[in-house]
């Protein structure tokens, strides 16, 4: 990937594959800007200019192959090689994405389960064998481990973030409502539900919904 992408237009990178992968399954071949423009909810020139950073894939007036782009947009996105991914705390959250079933479809790989909990280390839930953290250098350096999934609870999450470090685990997705700090060679990408929760509620608050708004107007 070119250095300096900047990450919003990495996120419009995983939109436009979402979108590309649902024409191809609809059995469109052929997109033009426009088209990929109005499915992502973004402009056609933004479109354009992100796909600018990694050179040219369309065609004036005949737009994109669904396919070709597509598979660029894997390629770029490194979705083309299997990641290997333990999951950091197998409690109902851990346990809900070891079941999650398109984790494969992008050659994701659960490898195993790490807790500290003793009546779940040593067992398997669902088909991940659960190590205890104490162990975690040896699982990482023998399962070759790219990505950590955190799912602890937030007291723990600084001390298993540091554990992972020193064991060597590249890419952290934290699903902890905490931020966890890392030295720069590791990447933290955090997936926080309750912010989510928090904004909804703030955009719900100041714009009424519909049967409001029309009560309010009436
Ligand atoms: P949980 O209590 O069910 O599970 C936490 C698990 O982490 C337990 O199995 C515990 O033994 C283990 N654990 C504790 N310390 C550990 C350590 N140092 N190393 C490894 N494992 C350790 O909690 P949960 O509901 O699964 O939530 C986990 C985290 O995910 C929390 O931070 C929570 O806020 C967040 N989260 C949960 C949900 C949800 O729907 N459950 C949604 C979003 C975010």
């Amino acid at each position: 990937m070119p250095k300096g992408i900047p990450s919003a237009t990495v996120s419009r990178l995983v939109i436009y594959l979402r979108v590309l992968t649902d024409l191809e399954s609809e059995g469109v071949s052929r997109a033009s800007s426009d088209h990929l423009a109005a499915e992502a909810n973004v402009s056609a020139f933004q479109v354009r200019k992100d796909l600018a950073y990694f050179g040219s894939f369309g065609t004036r007036g005949s737009g994109y192959t669904v396919a070709t782009l597509k598979n660029e947009l894997r390629r770029i996105l490194g979705l083309t090689r299997p990641w290997r991914v333990i999951i950091v705390g197998m409690g109902r959250l851990g346990q809900a994405l070891a079941a999650y079933p398109q984790l494969d479809q992008y050659d994701f790989k659960l490898v195993a389960g790490v807790d500290v909990d003793a009546s779940k280390v040593g067992s398997l839930i669902g088909d991940l064998p659960v190590h205890h953290l104490d162990d975690l250098h040896e699982l990482v350096a023998e399962q070759t481990v790219d990505i950590a999934f955190l799912a602890v609870p937030v007291d723990a999450a600084q001390a298993a973030t540091d554990a992972l470090v020193r064991a060597g685990v590249p890419g952290i997705l934290n699903f902890v409502p905490t931020v966890v700090t890392v030295p720069a060679h590791v990447t933290v990408e955090s997936v926080d539900f309750l912010a989510g929760l928090k904004r909804l509620a703030y955009f719900l608050q100041v714009a009424p919904h519909d049967g409001e708004r029309e009560a309010a107007a009436g």
